[in-house]
C-alpha cells in the first residue's frame, strides 16, 4: 500500500521521543504515528542511532573521526521493520494496548454535539484522548496554551486550509486558533495529546471544560 501520509512529525518531536524526554501522552501519539508512517520511522531510526553514537562517544573520551563517520552513515540506514500488529484494526498496535482492544473496547463519552471522547490512562503532565467526531461536524472553536498533537485514525478533517486523513498528524501550538471540521462520509476518529488546557471561545464549552478535562 503506498504511503499517502502528508503531515508528519517535526525533528524536535522525534528527537524528544528518541531521548525519552516527552510526557507519556505525547510518546503514545508519536509511537502510533511512527507505527503507521515509513518516513517518520526512518527519521526516528536515524535519531536513535545518533543518540546511541553520542552515548558511545561520551563513554569513549576520544572517538576517532572515521568511527564517528561510520556511526553517522549507519544512522541514515532505515531501521528494521516494526512488529506486525497482533490484530489489525482501526487502532494501531501501540494504541490497542492502551485501550485493551480495537474500537469496540473504547468507552466513549459525549463532550459536545457530535463529538465524543475517551481519555486514555497516561502519566506525566499531558493528556491523551481518543476523539470521535461525527461526519460533517466541527470541533468547538478553540486555542491552545501549549502543544496539541492530533493523529487521524479514521475518516478525515479539514483545518486551516489543509486536509488531514488517516495517518496524518496535526501539530497545533499557541499561535493557532482553530475549529477542525470532519469530512462528510466516515465519522472521524483521532488520537489527541495536549500538555495544557485548551482555550474555548464559547461559554458553554468553557463551563464544561473542567468536567471534560480538556
Ligand atoms: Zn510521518
Ligand atoms: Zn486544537
Amino acid at each position: 500500500m503506498p504511503n499517502s501520509i502528508e503531515h508528519h512529525l517535526t525533528d524536535a518531536l522525534l528527537m524528544g521521543y528518541s531521548a525519552a524526554t516527552l510526557p507519556e501522552a505525547f510518546s503514545l501519539t508519536i509511537a502510533t504515528h511512527v507505527s503507521m508512517c515509513d518516513e517518520c520511522r526512518a527519521r526516528l531510526g536515524a535519531f536513535d542511532s545518533i543518540g546511541g553514537a553520542m552515548l558511545d562517544a561520551a563513554e569513549a573520551p576520544a572517538m576517532d573521526p572515521s568511527a564517528m563517520a561510520a556511526a553517522l552513515t549507519a544512522a541514515k540506514l532505515p531501521p528494521a521493520a516494526s512488529p506486525v500488529p497482533r490484530k489489525p484494526g482501526i487502532l494501531p498496535t501501540p494504541l490497542q494496548s492502551y485501550v485493551g482492544g480495537d474500537l469496540e473496547a473504547v468507552k466513549w463519552r459525549a463532550i459536545s454535539h457530535g463529538v465524543r471522547q475517551a481519555i486514555l490512562p497516561t502519566q506525566g503532565g499531558a493528556t491523551a484522548r481518543l476523539l470521535h467526531i461525527r461526519a460533517g461536524t466541527a470541533v468547538p472553536d478553540h486555542g491552545h496554551n501549549g502543544t496539541e498533537l492530533t493523529l487521524v485514525l479514521q475518516g478525515a478533517f479539514m483545518d486551516d486550509g489543509a486536509r488531514f486523513a488517516r495517518g496524518d498528524i496535526e501539530i497545533a501550538t499557541e499561535d493557532l486558533d482553530h475549529s477542525p471540521i470532519a469530512d462528510i462520509g466516515d465519522d472521524c476518529i483521532c488520537l489527541a495529546a495536549t500538555d495544557a488546557p485548551l482555550r474555548f471561545r464559547g461559554w458553554v464549552a468553557r463551563i464544561a471544560q473542567p468536567f471534560l478535562r480538556i
